[in-house]
């Protein structure tokens, strides 16, 4: 036998063995497809109806605790716990501020990992921010959660029941400003969410579809956001999930951007605009650029020129500039980084020569600062 045949045998057992080590979450009924649900409760030996009655439960009554559920015989319930609805979750800290319209959450996952999802009420909506990985692997040099590398990635059902749990709270009127509803999810959180490819696009499919057998939130309520993975872009713009799609620019020209999003030295500024540009044509949803100011780094008014040039070059045509729309975040500064906010009439200017070039820009506001709940401020640590 030459090694060529032996190689894929070699792998195929790595990846049996390494599965446990990369602390690989107990399976849940969020990580199943409608048919695989059917599938499960019948092999547990229960007639098909089950799936849509334990569906209900857990994303229609967000009830994620099968020992409340008193319609089912209680030796089922225990079986169900264990074997369906582990609890994969466990709540370690709230934090809130803005007179509780802003809640942070730590939680611990089944294996230890540590990770943070936050939620903001709004006057007229509420966005869930949720992790996709414990940690990230992507290294951005002004962001906390790049500084303590990648964990592991997050599960389907590891990333829903943050939405679970924030959808719940709403409803049952934890949060200030009566019983509510979560209108918004972005993929904000801790972690690359196009690194973890499979994960994200099934937990959005559960988050889009419809009650009972997924949690009915819009999908243009969605938003997923990337340094820039180009295949997985071009990947998700083939899904016909109408998410918006957000692109952590933070620089228009290679030279500092490889300095900023590291991953820029693989996939450059003009190979991300292009893929961000082909995604908003095929599927029909504005584009965002996310460009956080920090000060002397970024926030120069050529730069803000030349972004406008770079996002311009895709956008004539009958559209006009309205493929995209710049979101301007005011550096959070996280502790022990060389990176600080943008002085205010420099943040200002910036805006305005976007605008004069014709471009759409907001100044994201920066909540949760207070309690390191703001981008690029998530470092799940229990200290
Ligand atoms: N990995 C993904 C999603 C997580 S970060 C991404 O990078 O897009 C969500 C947003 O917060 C990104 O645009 C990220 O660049 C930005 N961000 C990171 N650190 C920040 C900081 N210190 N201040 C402001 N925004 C920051």
């Amino acid at each position: 036998m030459n090694s060529e045949e032996t190689a894929p045998d070699r792998r195929q057992l790595a990846l049996v063995f390494d599965a446990p080590k990369r602390g690989k979450p107990p399976k849940h009924w969020a990580d199943l497809s409608v048919d695989d649900r059917v599938q499960a409760v019948q092999t547990m030996g229960m007639p098909k109806f089950r799936a849509q009655q334990l569906s209900r439960h857990y994303f229609e009554h967000l009830n994620n605790d099968p020992q409340e559920w008193t319609d089912l015989p209680g030796a089922l319930r225990d079986e169900l716990a264990e074997q369906l609805f582990p609890r994969l979750l466990d709540p370690v800290r709230r934090l809130s501020t803005d007179k509780g319209m802003t809640q942070k959450t730590l939680w611990r996952l089944h294996d230890g990992a540590l990770v943070e999802s936050v939620l903001m009420r709004y006057p007229k909506r509420t966005t869930m921010c949720v992790s996709s990985q414990a940690g990230c692997g992507m290294a951005c040099p002004f962001c906390a959660t790049g500084k303590g590398g990648l964990q592991r990635n997050m599960s389907a059902a590891e990333i829903v029941e943050q939405v679970v749990d924030g959808a719940r709270a709403l409803r049952a009127g934890e949060i200030p400003g009566g019983a509510g509803r979560v209108n918004n999810i972005v993929f904000m959180g801790m972690g690359e969410p196009l690194a973890n490819y499979k994960a994200v696009v099934d937990a959005v499919r559960t988050i889009v579809t419809p009650e009972p057998n997924g949690l009915g939130i819009s999908a243009r309520g969605v938003t997923v956001s990337t340094v820039g993975l180009v295949p997985a872009i071009r990947k998700l713009t083939e899904e016909g999930l109408p998410v918006t799609l957000a692109l952590s620019l933070h620089a228009p020209d290679d030279e500092l951007r490889d300095t900023l999003v590291p991953v820029n030295n693989r996939w450059n500024v003009a190979e991300a605009v292009d893929a961000a540009y082909e995604y908003s044509q095929v599927t029909k949803r504005r584009v965002s650029i996310e460009y956080a100011l920090m000060r002397d780094i970024n926030d120069q008014a050529h730069r803000a020129d030349l972004l406008a040039d770079v996002l311009r070059r895709k956008g004539s045509g009958a559209r006009g500039y309205g493929w995209v729309h710049v979101n301007l975040i005011p550096l959070n500064e996280v502790p022990g980084s060389e990176f600080t906010r943008s002085r205010t009439e420099d943040m200002a200017e910036f805006v305005r020569r976007l605008e004069s070039r014709g471009l759409a820009a907001t100044m994201r506001d920066t909540r949760g600062d207070e309690i390191d709940a703001a981008c690029g401020q998530l470092a799940a640590t229990e200290s």
